[in-house]
């Protein structure tokens, strides 16, 4: 059994020389005669590795000293409600802008610890583009605001960082995060699970503004406060030393792939493969999204006639590409082009369809 190529929305593909390494190092991790999960977080090799993990995110995403970066847990789901409570003082309001699934499920479940202000949204027009900035009802009294820079189910994705003045600025990150250069120091706080860009799920990334980890006076078990959390290096309880690790080889490997900006450029690259194919497909293939707001992470398309979708699955199964099948609330098919999905994985994409519709006129 080889690998196939894997378009999975998340859990996602891993780089390939990342889970090799892994596999190596598996039994005896750097010849401790034990295998990395089988050791305290405590000792000197684990602690180790997670002090190289940090700075190498540190300095993969240019994060200033005056951001505290945590390895937490919960998936990002339970930091939908652990934002509100650490950012956001009893009786406050907090705006969120809406242009998704995941933004929805967040408003909703910060809503026990926050007065929601839906901000924005483009619920209206099913989420296929971005409500302009200027029709945003922000709140300079706001506690924060938060939004989802890409959303993994609809396929939108913010390409420039929103200005919010004053208020900080809160970014569900999970479906982007590494995929390109991002200038943190517009950011209070981005938090993302790790089961697309980063590593396997069950590990969370968040990296805040120091300032802002002293805010909430509200009181909470210290499990919840990320204060405790920085104040410990993430490890208040035992954290996913597995997902740290991997993360880490992660991270490494996005260093020696060039950084960022490499990899924004090779994601763009991969994503304008893939947008041409189903734009000069004939509307055999189309893009329900408006152009310019496009993932180039997650990619929705659907056929001319959807009664085609199953054997377009079978069929791309048979050729070798997995989980092409499009979320249950927008249908269709998505491609999730994410950092360790090769180049040749969407041009081999891009060449079934060609094929298929042709097969298949
Ligand atoms: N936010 C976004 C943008 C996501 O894509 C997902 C998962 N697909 C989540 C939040 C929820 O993540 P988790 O299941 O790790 O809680």
């Amino acid at each position: 059994m080889s690998r196939l190529w894997n378009f999975s929305a998340g859990p996602a593909a891993l780089p390939q020389a990342v889970l090799e390494r892994a596999q190596r190092e598996l039994l005896d991790w750097q010849g401790c005669g034990a295998s990395v999960m089988e050791l305290s977080h405590r000792g000197k090799l684990f602690m180790g590795l997670a002090q190289q993990a940090e700075a190498d995110l540190r300095e993969l995403l240019a994060i200033p000293e005056n951001y505290a970066v945590l390895f937490l847990q919960g998936g990002a789901t339970q930091h939908f409600a652990q934002i509100p409570m650490n950012l956001a003082a009893e009786g406050a309001s907090a705006d969120y802008v809406v242009t998704g699934h995941w933004g929805e499920k967040a408003a909703s479940e910060a809503a026990p610890y926050v007065k929601v202000n839906l901000a924005g949204s483009s619920k209206a027009e099913h989420y296929l583009r971005l409500p302009p900035r200027e029709t945003w009802q922000l709140d300079p009294r706001a506690a924060y605001v938060h939004y989802t820079p890409n959303e993994t189910i609809h396929g939108v994705e913010f390409h420039d960082i929103p200005d919010v003045g004053d208020v900080p600025l809160v970014a569900d990150m999970s479906s982007d995060i590494l995929s390109g250069p991002i200038d943190v120091t517009k950011f209070g706080l981005i938090y993302a699970g790790a089961q697309k860009n980063i590593g396997p799920s069950g590990l969370v990334v968040l990296i805040i503004r120091r300032d802002l980890l002293e805010r909430s006076s509200r009181p909470m078990a210290r499990i919840f406060r990320y204060a405790d959390h920085a104040a410990n290096d993430s490890m208040l309880n035992t954290p996913n030393t597995w997902g740290w690790y991997l993360a880490g080889l992660t991270f490494q490997w996005l260093k020696e792939q060039g950084g960022l900006t490499a990899m924004g450029e090779r994601n763009t690259a991969k994503a304008t493969l893939l947008y041409d194919a189903i734009d000069h497909s004939d509307g055999y293939y189309r893009s329900p999204v408006e152009p310019s707001a496009r993932s180039r992470m997650n990619v929705p398309f659907t056929l001319h006639d959807s009664a085609l979708d199953a054997d377009f699955l079978k069929a791309s199964e048979q050729a070798g590409l997995l989980a092409l099948k499009g979320h249950k609330a927008v249908g269709g098919m998505r491609a999730s082009l994410y950092n360790a999905v090769p180049m040749e994985a969407v041009q081999a994409l891009v060449a079934f369809m060609k094929d298929f519709a042709k097969r298949h006129g």
